[in-house]
C-alpha cells in the first residue's frame, strides 16, 4: 500500500505534466471507487486548468481552476499511467482504468486501481483543509511543525503500542505500516513500547528517525521514476530495500558485526506485520 514517500513520489510525477495544463478530456469510467465520485465529476475537469498539486498525508490535492480541488487516494494498489505521444496514445486500453485525463499537450494521464480502494473527490478548494477526509489528519512529518515536543504530546496518554500510535493519521500524517517499521528501527524503540511512553530521548530519537526514512524513500523514488516513467509509462511506486521489514531472521545492521543479532523477529499488531530486532529495539 503506498505510504508518504511513494504518494509523495507519484504526487510529484503528476506535477511535472499537469501544473500549468488544460484538462482537454476528462472520462470517468465507472460512478464509484470506494465510494462514489461526485456527480458532474468529469465535466467539472474538463476544460479546467490545473494550478498547483499537493500531498496531504497519502492524499494527492490537485486545485483546478475554477475553484474545485480535487482529492485522490490511491487506495491498497493505485497507480498513474502516463502516455504521450502519438504511437503510444494508440496502445491498447489497459485493464481497470476508471479515470483518463488528457491534456492539452496531449498527455494521457490514467488513474488505474485494479481493487478499487482508491477514491475520487472534488470538493471546493477553500474546504480543502475542512474536507472529512483532511480535517483530522495530524502533522505532515517532513514540515516544521512536527517535533519531539509536538509528537509527545499527540502520544501523551495513549495505551496501545507505538507501533499502533503512529499508524494513526491523527498522530502524524502518511505513515503506514512499512515505514513505521523501518522508522522504529532506526530510532532503536521496539514497536511494543507503550506508546505514552515514548516522550524525551525517545521522541527527539523517534522525529529524525521518521524523516530520514521518508525522504531517503523519496529520494529512490525520485530516482527509479526518472529511469521507469519512460519506457512502461507507470508512474507507481518502487521496490525499496527495508533494513527490516519483510526480513524474518536475517541480522539487523544495529548489532554489532551482526552475530549477536537474535535475528530480525516478525510479530503480528493489530492484525498487521511487525518487523523488528529484539536487542536493539527497547
Ligand atoms: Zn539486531
Amino acid at each position: 500500500m503506498p505510504e508518504l514517500p511513494e504518494v509523495e513520489t507519484v504526487m510529484r510525477g503528476l506535477a511535472a505534466r499537469l501544473e500549468g495544463r488544460v484538462i482537454r478530456k476528462a472520462e470517468l469510467r465507472r460512478p464509484d471507487l470506494r465510494w462514489a465520485v461526485p456527480a458532474g465529476f468529469a465535466a467539472r475537469l474538463t476544460g479546467a486548468r490545473v494550478e498547483n498539486l499537493r500531498r496531504r498525508g497519502k492524499y494527492i490535492l490537485m486545485r483546478l481552476s475554477g475553484g474545485d480541488s480535487v482529492i485522490l487516494h490511491l487506495g491498497m494498489s493505485g497507480r498513474m499511467n502516463i502516455l504521450a505521444g502519438a504511437p503510444l496514445l494508440a496502445a491498447l486500453p489497459v485493464l481497470h482504468e476508471h479515470l483518463v485525463l488528457t491534456t492539452d499537450q496531449d498527455v494521457r494521464i490514467a488513474f488505474v486501481d485494479p481493487r478499487r480502494f482508491g477514491s475520487l473527490d472534488l470538493v471546493p478548494t477553500a474546504a480543502e483543509n475542512t474536507h472529512r477526509l483532511l480535517a483530522d489528519l495530524g502533522p505532515e512529518p517532513l514540515e516544521p511543525g512536527f517535533d519531539a515536543a509536538a509528537l509527545s504530546a499527540a502520544l501523551d496518554g495513549r495505551r496501545t503500542p507505538i507501533k499502533s500510535a503512529l499508524l494513526d493519521q491523527g498522530v502524524v500524517a502518511g505513515l503506514g505500516n512499512i515505514y513505521v517499521c523501518e522508522a522504529l528501527f532506526r530510532a532503536r524503540i521496539s514497536p511494543l513500547r507503550l506508546a505514552a511512553s515514548v516522550a524525551g530521548a525517545r521522541a527527539q530519537r523517534l522525529v529524525p528517525a521518521i524523516r530520514a526514512t521518508l525522504t531517503e524513500a523519496i529520494a529512490a523514488g525520485g530516482s527509479s521514476l526518472r529511469d521507469y516513467v519512460q519506457p512502461s509509462g507507470e508512474l507507481g511506486y518502487f521496490q525499496h530495500a527495508w533494513k527490516v521489514y519483510g526480513r524474518t531472521g536475517q541480522p539487523c545492521e544495529h548489532c554489532p558485526g551482526g552475530a549477536a543479532c537474535p535475528g530480525i523477529k516478525r510479530i503480528v499488531q493489530s492484525a498487521r506485520s511487525t518487523f523488528y530486532c529484539t536487542r536493539m529495539q527497547r
